[in-house]
């Protein structure tokens, strides 16, 4: 049971969050709704095109395969849906978590800043975003490769097998690297704050970074 089944939910409502409701299979179109979070409803299985939509969580939901078109969306996480394979092109959008779900591919995202993608594995490659700065990857078994970002400040790669070196990123300021011994090319600059478990990276990185002076 939620607002929605109670009727409890004011039209100009603009922060919605449903958790664990098993009655209701879609949700009413709200005029001003700004921030949607859904978590654990089974029978929810499309949801509506919200004009002002700024924030989207959608955790747990087995039965969305679909995600809506949102102009002013800025916002995004999908964790634990394997139904959504596909995420649309959003203008705006800021901010992507995206985790253990079937999405195949990664649109491009003009504005995107903050990515997060762990145990994806159908996704093959990261798309380039001109604005990233931010960008964790954990159990993706099949990126091959990271392309260069050049305005990346803060990079995370956690167990991913196949990624075996890493671009210069000029403006990188911090770096960790766990569980993945494959890698094993990486320049980084002297200002670059490194944490690994992989004493052959650290290595090369001093020296390269010393031979770069
Ligand atoms: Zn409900």
């Amino acid at each position: 049971m939620c607002g929605i089944c109670d009727n409890k939910v004011p039209n100009n409502v603009e922060e919605l969050k449903i958790d664990r409701c098993d009655n209701i299979n879609s949700i009413p179109y709200y005029t001003n709704l700004k921030e949607l979070y859904i978590w654990r409803c089974d029978k929810i299985t499309n949801i509506p095109y919200y004009l002002n939509l700024k924030v989207l969580k959608i955790i747990d939901c087995f039965n969305i395969k679909e995600i809506p078109y949102y102009p002013k969306l800025k916002k995004l996480v999908i964790y634990n849906c394997f139904n959504i394979t596909s995420i649309p092109h959003y203008p705006n959008l800021k901010i992507l978590y995206i985790g253990t779900c079937n999405v195949n591919t990664l649109p491009y995202y003009p504005k995107l800043e903050v990515l997060k993608i762990w145990n994806c594995p159908k996704i093959k490659s990261i798309p380039y975003y001109p604005n990233l700065k931010k960008l964790n990857i954990w159990y993706c078994s099949n990126i091959p490769s990271i392309p260069y970002y050049h305005n990346l400040k803060e990079l995370e790669i956690e167990d991913c097998r196949k990624i075996t070196s890493i671009p210069y990123y000029p403006n990188l300021k911090e770096l960790l690297i766990l569980w993945s011994n494959n890698i094993n090319k990486l320049i980084v600059d002297n200002k670059v704050n490194i944490t690994t478990d992989n004493d052959t990276i650290k290595l090369l990185c001093n020296f390269e970074a010393s031979s770069k002076r």
